[in-house]
């Protein structure tokens, strides 16, 4: 039985963990859930799986809670609690789930105590990559994709770059796929969270309409896989049953296919290296509309490049990046500013930021604080 922590549980991502372990009871046990400030959603989590600890960042929503929750459940709130329960010593598995650099200190908690780490929260490694990395060796921590992308790569490789060459991600290309550039200036946020194949939260709904999910993605790999820049590519491919591919040195090339689901990769990161039941139907390619593929626009979706120049670049660039993408998403999702001011925004911030080595936990917090103001400033500006 493996006691789990499931940050962000409320969420997209967390729900659909609990839904995966509710099919396997006799091998986890829900330890602890946390969520930011949903504390009518968080009871009926506690009432269902009665955790040992339920955190609410929100001092507030936790008193609310503490009321209300059934015995034997523990209400702990603030984001040190985050870390608290990821750390505990008996937590053996943390779900990574919370939403943007939000969810960077517990899980560098749970790389420092030495847990196995699902790892939805990209952003994570994208902030703060080369901290969390060199916290996994140190404590013999596990780093498990559930990224569906980085879950195949993950899959294809078992442990194993030998013969690799490069990786190709697949892209669905979002909601404005097809959308001329000229239309994309006054697309609604609405429009943007509305994912052809995938049922996600509003801020990676609009990453994937922007192409910075996948440019997030690509650092991503880059960390997980320890690959050059130039050994990740981006393949559009509307249907997003093909969910990335190794291509090794003698032309061979591994994929993983499957129904777009998230189940499949979040079960895989809890029983591997077995595997087990995830409640995802499985795959008739001929049922099955034809498998297309295409290469991505970067004209129209100028957010990927950015990506890709800010890990050539390297040092603070993916950090400051990721938080001028977080502070744009929100004031394009509070309509503040258009679709097309998301990736403008990005690109001030980045020539406007000092180029600095992030080293410690500490610049990387002075990093992202300043690339949020100033990213601040130039959506003012712009209003
Ligand atoms: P979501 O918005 O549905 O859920 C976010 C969760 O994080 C909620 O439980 C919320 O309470 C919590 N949260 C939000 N802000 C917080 C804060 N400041 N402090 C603490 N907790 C906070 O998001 P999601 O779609 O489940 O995505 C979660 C993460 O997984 C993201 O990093 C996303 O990029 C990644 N991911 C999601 C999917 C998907 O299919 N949804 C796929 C791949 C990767
Ligand atoms: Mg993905």
């Amino acid at each position: 039985m493996k006691n789990i922590c499931i940050l962000g549980a409320t969420g997209s991502i967390g729900l659909n963990t609990l839904d995966v372990i509710s099919l396997h009871p006799d091998k986890y046990k829900v330890f602890a859930l946390s969520a930011n400030t949903g504390w009518e959603k968080m009871l009926k989590l506690c009432e269902s799986y009665k955790p040992t600890y339920a955190v609410l960042v929100d001092p507030d929503a936790a008193e609310h809670l503490h009321k209300l929750a059934p015995e034997g459940v523990t209400v702990l709130s603030g984001e040190e609690a985050l870390a608290k329960v990821a750390a505990h010593e008996k937590t053996e598995y943390v779900m990574a789930a919370i939403v943007g650099s939000a969810g960077m200190s517990s899980t560098l908690a749970a790389a420092k105590a030495g847990k196995r780490i699902m790892l939805a929260n990209k952003e994570s490694l994208v902030l703060a990559g080369n901290l969390l990395i060199s916290a996994i060796k140190k404590s013999g921590a596990e780093l498990i994709p559930v990224d569906s992308e980085h879950s195949a790569i993950f899959q294809c490789l078992q442990g194993s770059h030998i013969g690799l060459s490069k990786i190709q991600l697949t892209a669905s290309g979002g909601p404005f796929l097809n959308t001329p550039l000229s239309e994309l200036a006054l697309v609604t946020p609405s429009q943007a969270c509305n994912h052809p194949n995938w049922t996600m939260g509003r801020k990676i709904s609009v990453d994937s309409a922007t192409l910075m999910n996948k440019g997030l993605e690509v650092i991503e790999a880059h960390f997980l896989f320890a690959l050059k820049p130039n050994q990740i590519e981006v393949v559009v491919h509307p249907q997003s049953i093909i969910h990335s591919l190794v291509h090794f040195d003698d032309g061979s090339v591994l994929s993983q296919l499957g129904l777009p689901d998230m189940r499949t990769a979040i079960s895989y990161a809890l029983s591997y290296p077995a595997r087990q039941t995830s409640g995802v139907a499985s795959l008739d390619l001929t049922k099955q509309p034809s498998l297309v593929f295409l290469p991505p626009n970067l004209e129209a979706f100028s957010c990927l490049g950015l990506a890709y120049n800010a890990l050539k670049i390297g040092k603070n660039a993916p950090a400051t990046l990721n938080a001028a993408n977080e502070v744009a998403v929100e004031a394009f999702l509070d309509k503040q500013i258009g679709f097309l001011d998301i990736s403008k925004t990005i690109e001030s911030v980045l020539d406007a930021v000092p180029t600095a080595n992030l080293d410690t936990l500490a610049s990387v917090v002075e990093n992202d604080q300043l690339s949020r103001q100033v990213a601040k400033s130039v959506i003012e500006s712009r209003a």
